[in-house]
């Protein structure tokens, strides 16, 4: 095979600027994901800065195009790092590509103009580079849940081929005759070095557009199953949850429990206090409850100021004890309100599959039932299901 250099990077060039645009536009619907622009910018600057590259021995004062052009790409490749840091976390170090771009430019000031050496260049530049991709490769092999991870481990993967290319070839022109080296030799390893990196940076860009479509779908897909306002899971994610978790209890014979929890004289502190601060007991509320259920627990909002917990694996006496903490944290919450101190409790009512039935409706109805009877007993308590039976019965 005979490719032409040239070809090659002016081709690679162009591909690397079309898919900065790709991105950029991409990115111009991704609301708030963090990371798109910087890789659109990022790869702006990898394609111009090889396309710079093309220009070193036809310019006059290719010299200084070939420093700017390295330091470009090395910029890019900072921008793209910190996109890939961005889109995981939110945050990045805004000075890496200023640090890199920095390094490339001393080390190509140095090659180029003070101490000529396009062969020590080539090296050097090649390292260096093949380290900036390792770095995004590793930043993108992370544990993470499906199915992102296909593609974070596809754009890592792109990555590594781009580092590894650019290693080889750092350890060839290395091993080479000085002197042996100019980019437009017909020596195979720059057309084949150019041919991988176009290949890789179009995976590379599918790639990123992979991230951003997967974390939207993800995040429409945990908008439509919470509540806006306490972050809880919906009604409607609930009662899902609850078709699975019975379809399980029916198979394995498991009990599963239920609360069904009411917050006391709730109109009252609306009416008192005004709705925002209504909204922000039930965000509070909220918050306690995270923190108390179990790893495996469902906490839902099922509906105004009445929240579930669905707790696998759990009998009653035992849902009772996990409702009794977290009636007892709650009622312990101090909450202040423009200089005004508010304490709220809430009545909670459980049932479990073993007296209700495995069906979420029954389970509903009997918790409800446990709750009222909590509510006619003066509210701030616990009430069984199995307990209201037994008084039925007597
Ligand atoms: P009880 O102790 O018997 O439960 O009394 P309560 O006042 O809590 O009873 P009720 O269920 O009648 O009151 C619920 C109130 O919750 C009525 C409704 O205006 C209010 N509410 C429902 N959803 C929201 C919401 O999202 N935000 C706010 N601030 N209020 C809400
Ligand atoms: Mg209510
Ligand atoms: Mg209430």
């Amino acid at each position: 095979m005979n490719l032409d250099s040239r070809t090659m990077l002016v081709m690679m060039s162009a591909l690397i600027l079309l898919f900065s645009g790709l991105l950029t536009l991409a990115g111009l619907h991704a609301g708030n994901t963090r990371g798109v622009q910087h890789w659109a910018i990022g790869g702006l600057c990898i394609g111009l800065g090889l396309g710079f590259s093309y220009f070193q021995q036809e310019l006059p004062g290719s010299t200084w195009v070939l420093v700017i052009g390295s330091t470009l790409a090395a910029a890019g490749m900072g921008l793209q790092f910190n996109g890939i840091q961005a889109f995981k976390t939110g945050l990045c170090n805004r000075y890496i590509p200023w640090s890199l771009a920095g390094l490339v430019f001393i080390q190509s000031v140095w090659f180029v103009a003070l101490h000529p050496d396009i062969h020590a260049r080539v090296v050097s530049n090649s390292f260096v580079f093949a380290l900036c991709n390792a770095a995004c490769a590793r930043a993108l092999f992370i544990r993470i849940e499906q199915p992102l991870r296909t593609a974070y481990w596809f754009t890592g993967a792109s990555f590594a081929v781009v580092a590894v290319t650019l290693l080889l070839r750092g350890i060839i022109v290395y091993l080479a005759p000085a002197n042996s080296y100019g980019l437009y030799l017909q020596i195979p390893i720059n057309p084949a070095s150019f041919f991988i990196g176009s290949m890789a940076q179009m995976c590379l860009a599918f790639g990123f557009v992979l991230m951003l479509n997967y974390r939207l779908s993800a995040d429409l897909q945990k908008l439509a199953l919470s509540d806006a306002l306490t972050g809880a899971l919906n009604r409607r994610s609930l009662e899902q949850e609850a078709a699975r978790l019975s379809a399980r209890c029916t198979r394995t014979g498991d009990a599963l429990a239920i609360m069904m929890i009411d917050v006391d004289h709730f109109k009252s502190i609306n009416d008192r206090y005004g709705h925002p601060v209504g909204d922000e007991v039930l965000r509070r509320l909220a918050t306690v409850a995270q923190k108390t259920i179990r790893i495996d627990d469902y906490f839902a909002r099922y509906g105004g100021e009445e929240f579930c917990i669905l707790l696998p694996s759990t009998i009653e006496k035992d849902a009772w004890i996990l409702a009794d903490r977290l009636r007892q944290s709650y009622a312990a919450l101090v909450m202040e309100f423009g200089g005004e101190t508010l304490h709220s409790t809430i009545s909670i009512g459980v049932s479990d599959s073993i007296y209700a039935g495995v069906e979420f409706d029954s389970l509903v109805a009997a918790a409800d039932l446990a709750m009222y009877r909590a509510k006619q007993e003066g509210r701030n308590r616990v009430v069984m299901h199995s307990s209201c039976l037994n008084q039925v019965n007597v």
